[in-house]
């Protein structure tokens, strides 16, 4: 299950902090995915709405299968 901003009630992307991945550059690039950059912060948010706003959601299962399936609508590089 997708989360939705706390703020805004738009539904949220997976934020992904460190070295993308290509598949993940390109999600993003297509707003399925948001990038945190390198700089984590504590505690750090997990997902982020169309409007930047970013929260954590303590569902990690559901924020797994969000992202794999988001980097594989836009081809796994990882395999
Ligand atoms: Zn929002």
């Amino acid at each position: 299950m997708i989360p939705f901003c706390p703020e805004c009630g738009a539904q949220g992307v997976p934020l992904l902090f460190g070295l993308p991945v290509p598949a993940a550059r390109r999600a993003a690039e297509n707003g399925d995915l948001a990038l945190g950059g390198c700089v984590l912060r504590e505690p750090a948010p997990n997902w982020q709405c169309a409007h930047g706003h970013q929260w954590r959601d303590l569902d990690e299962n559901a924020w797994d299968r969000r992202l794999l399936a988001v980097l594989a609508a836009h081809g796994d590089d990882l395999s």
